[in-house]
């Protein structure tokens, strides 16, 4: 048994005495989110009590805390909600059951992976944007495929800031708390009378005191580690407050927090990893803790080094320079002092490990090349990204040729059971065969997709997109009347969008490199698409960086058009995107556009969502889509490099509105007597059976066993 499962089902069992009797299975599932991909798991907590549910951010264990005593008797005597209840259980508990499936690590010797930020699911606000989905999902299909697995991170109390836009169009920022006892959390204790763990972890001149927390994905442990406990001081306290503080200080104690405690932490709870992963350059001090402990048992510095370096993996996501984390000497000189004394070494050494050039004393201390050389094995996140990181990252290998610079890829894939949309999800249980996740990267799986009847395809996109554009009607009036717009203004928003209307999708990070605005470049073209009597809607989302106003301004310029013109009334900015957002958008969306400025994007993931709804890509050949496109598959924009930004930018947005005018709008309305499209559906059978299997979570998950973790 694993380090704080006894608490786990003490937490259960204290929730579950508030419930009537036969409610007790909802506490059990409550406290391991495999109910979120579970195809009925959400269904079953919402009708517990339906508002409720949406109150409590549909976390479960404030819904059984929070449920009126009468709602809780109402379901308790609803005998279909507790047999269906009982019937997850079971799915759970069989698949928790499963033995291990891998001869890559021991069951006692699992991956421990470490990453800043993990998006497992909107009740556990703890992810920023695409790292976190991906270690999500990665998480979620290292317990599908019953690999061993750990996975360490941080408990943020405030999480990552959440957005609201104001009047004037402006991003605003604030930030909520979360508190854990009311999360599927528990706190990992230590001996008979059950006192929670402490790990001390040196940073500056203190001792800084962690709590780890306990939350099960499926059969994944996911441990946190968490400073805002009395014995710190506030400074202390505060590390594990915000996701990517905009303090340089607190993240780099976030780090060392990450790495180098959670390191401590697993040795305390008594977990040995076979492979340690270090997921982005924030995990990389991990690899420092591991070689302090080896020291400790006697190696000395190099020979600890070397010995951690067999274990330790590293995925880089970052194909510009200046994304990667540096500090400036003086801070790591600070931060990591006292645990480089005990690592009979000096500081000195590690920064230099920490430059691209070693000897180069003004260079600030990188993350990514410390971890870049604590790491016996490297990748990239698509092929396009593996190209980028060698050439970005040769110069730490001076002697060798491009080609040999140990950097490989594994392109990201997203976990397929939680971003499928019910409809779609029925349609290929009943077309694949109810097993058919499980045989997600397998090719053979989808051929089946063109045996599906026209009508039936469509009929499950119409269902989709009449699901999303509910949920915009409901919210953007909310937002607006919130924002305190004009009450015709807001009134629109009931009646402009259209279940009926293609839909694209823009959705994302509001970074300068993924071009919001080339939708802006030629507004008159725009207003005549989403006017014209094959009208096009546009739904937008995406957050700017607390400190980005070029970012914020972009979002301003299109709330400032709204004004000029009905048409676009067709458009609607989502505030607060997040992973609730983002998988209602990916479900509903006919078309996903991605315009990243090349070679910018790493991989890219909200595409691949889409595509596992049968949604369409219209993207530029970059990151995922420059290996995934296959010319029938979706539409592209080309990904060479230009030196000349700005002429890229004019030609890249023509392109789209042509693609937009001469392509894919004909195509959406060109219908059948039946009022079906038939190149429409062609195209998404195309897409579905490409592009499902080679971008699963499931694939990629199989690359890293096979190619990363198994050692060489
Ligand atoms: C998938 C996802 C992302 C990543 O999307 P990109 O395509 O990489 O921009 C970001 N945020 C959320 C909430 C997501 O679900």
């Amino acid at each position: 048994m694993t380090a704080g499962a006894d608490e786990m089902l003490r937490a259960a069992s204290a929730l579950s005495s508030r419930l009537p009797w036969p409610l007790a299975v909802l506490a059990r599932l409550a406290y391991n989110y495999r109910w979120s991909w579970l195809p009925d798991g959400p269904d079953v907590f919402r009708e517990v009590d339906r508002d409720r549910w949406a109150a409590c951010g549909r976390n479960p264990v404030r819904l059984l805390q929070e449920t009126s005593a009468e709602a809780l008797l109402r379901a308790a005597g609803n005998a279909a909600l507790v047999a269906r209840a009982e019937q997850l259980e079971r799915a759970m508990l069989e698949d928790l059951a499963r033995p291990a499936a891998t001869d890559v690590v021991g069951e006692d010797r699992p991956v421990a992976f470490f990453c800043a930020e993990y998006g497992l699911h909107d009740s556990l606000p703890i992810y920023a944007g695409g790292l976190g989905a991906l270690a999500g999902d990665i998480v979620k299909e290292a317990s599908d495929l019953a690999l061993p697995f750990v996975a360490v991170g941080l408990m943020y109390r405030h999480g990552y800031f959440r957005q609201r836009v104001d009047h004037s169009g402006w991003q605003q920022e604030y930030w909520v708390p979360t508190d854990p006892e009311r999360s599927p959390a528990v706190l990992v204790t230590r001996g008979e009378d059950r006192a929670p763990l402490r790990i001390r972890v040196p940073i500056d001149e203190d001792d800084v005191i962690a709590q780890v927390w306990r939350v099960d994905v499926g059969r994944v442990p996911l441990y946190l580690l968490d400073t805002d406990v009395p014995e710190n001081g506030r400074v202390a306290r505060w590390i594990t407050a915000r996701l990517y503080d905009s303090d340089a200080r607190t993240r780099l104690a976030q780090y060392v927090l990450l790495g180098g405690g959670g390191a401590a932490a697993l040795r305390a709870l008594g977990i040995e990893p076979g492979v340690v992963h270090m997921n982005e350059g924030h995990a990389g001090f991990a690899a420092l803790e591991m070689t302090r402990a080896a020291v400790e048992d006697g190696l000395g510095f190099d020979a600890a080094a070397q010995a951690v370096r067999r274990r330790t993996v590293f995925t880089t996501h970052t194909p510009v320079p200046a994304g990667n984390d540096t500090y400036p000497s003086d801070h790591v000189r600070l931060a990591l002092g006292p645990l480089a004394r005990s690592l009979s070494t000096d500081v000195e050494q590690i920064l230099r490990l920490g430059r691209t050039r070693a000897d180069d004393e003004q260079e600030p201390f990188g993350v990514t090349q410390f971890a870049l050389r604590a790491s016996r094995a490297a990748n990239g996140v698509s092929r396009r990204h593996g190209d980028v990181s060698r050439e970005m990252w040769r110069v730490l290998w001076p002697d060798r040729s491009l080609d040999d610079v140990p950097i490989g890829h594994v392109t990201n894939g997203v976990h397929v059971p939680s971003w499928v949309g019910a409809p779609m999800r029925r349609l290929l249980d009943r077309q694949l065969g109810a097993g058919w996740p499980q045989r997600a990267a397998d090719p053979v799986t989808f051929a089946a997709i063109d045996d599906i009847p026209a009508q039936e395809l469509w009929d499950v996109r119409c269902e989709q997109r009449r699901l999303l554009v509910e949920y915009v009607r409901d919210v953007s009036q909310l937002q607006r009347i919130a924002r305190g717009e004009p009450r015709d203004y807001v009134e629109a928003a009931a009646k402009a969008f259209d279940p009926a209307v293609l839909t694209l999708g823009f959705a994302r990070r509001l970074a300068t490199y993924k071009r919001l605005h080339l939708l802006l470049h030629d507004v008159q073209r725009s207003f005549a698409l989403l006017a014209g009597d094959r009208p096009v809607q546009l739904l937008l989302a995406g957050k700017a960086h607390p400190r980005d106003d070029d970012g914020k301004r972009l979002v301003q310029q299109l709330f400032a058009v709204r004004s000029q013109q009905r048409a676009f009334e067709r458009v609607v900015f989502l505030e607060d995107y997040n992973l609730d957002v983002a998988a209602r958008l990916v479900r509903g969306c006919d078309v996903w556009i991605n315009l990243p400025r090349p070679p910018l994007e790493a991989s890219g993931t909200s595409g691949m969502k889409a595509a596992v709804n049968g949604g369409l890509q219209l993207s530029v050949l970059d990151g995922w889509w420059a290996e995934a496109y296959d010319g029938a598959n979706g539409w592209a924009l080309g990904g060479e490099v230009d030196r000349d930004p700005g002429a890229q930018d004019a030609r890249h947005a023509g392109e789209l509105l042509a693609l937009l005018e001469t392509e894919v709008v004909p195509e959406f309305y060109a219908r059948d007597a039946a009022g079906v499209p038939q190149a429409w559906i062609d195209r998404i059978r195309r897409s579905m059976r490409t592009l499902i299997p080679a971008f699963s979570a499931t694939r990629m998950l199989t690359e890293y066993e096979d190619r990363i973790y198994r050692a060489g």
